[in-house]
């Protein structure tokens, strides 16, 4: 399975609002398969169908290696059902790769969506998963971290190289 070229900012196709998915076919797995790998061979825990060129709302998320024993999520149409708490943590980004930020988000979140077979499936997840599921819900809405950040003096940081 290939490897996707991950777009970088400021593609335009990372402000795009991405289209909901309405049929699971061949193609559209095979496309998920190859983000979920590219996701994998990156030093990221999570990447959107828009970082790789298509907007479509599909999202994959892995934090096993932060957070042993996580597992891998694929959703397809994913959507907040509810949030609460709230905390600022260090995020970066495949798509801003020379960047992190400390952004606030909420501490735990239900997620609702589809999966790869088609099966609806809601999941309450808390901690770094929690955070991965905003900012990468957030691409399917052309939302990108940087956009959230309260402070540019205070909250941006260069990655040392
Ligand atoms: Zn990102």
């Amino acid at each position: 399975m290939p490897i996707l070229e991950i777009l970088k900012y400021p593609d335009p196709m990372l402000k795009t609002v991405s289209e909901k998915i309405t049929e699971i076919d061949g193609p559209l797995i095979s496309f998920v398969n190859d983000l979920v790998e590219t996701m994998k061979a990156s030093p990221g825990v999570g990447l959107a169908a828009p970082q790789a060129g298509r907007p479509v709302r599909v999202i994959a998320i892995d934090v096993t290696p932060k957070n042993p024993g996580a597992g891998l999520i694929v959703l397809i149409n994913p959507e907040i059902v509810s949030a609460s708490g709230g905390k600022v943590a260090r995020e970066g980004c495949l798509s801003v790769p020379e960047y992190t930020a400390n952004i606030k988000r909420a501490a735990d979140v239900v997620v609702k969506g589809v999966n790869i077979d088609g099966k609806e499936l809601e999941i309450s997840s808390t901690g770094l998963e929690a955070v991965a599921l905003q900012h990468e819900i957030d691409h399917l809405d052309g939302i990108l971290f940087i956009d959230r950040i309260a402070n540019m003096k205070r909250d941006l940081f260069k990655r040392r190289t």
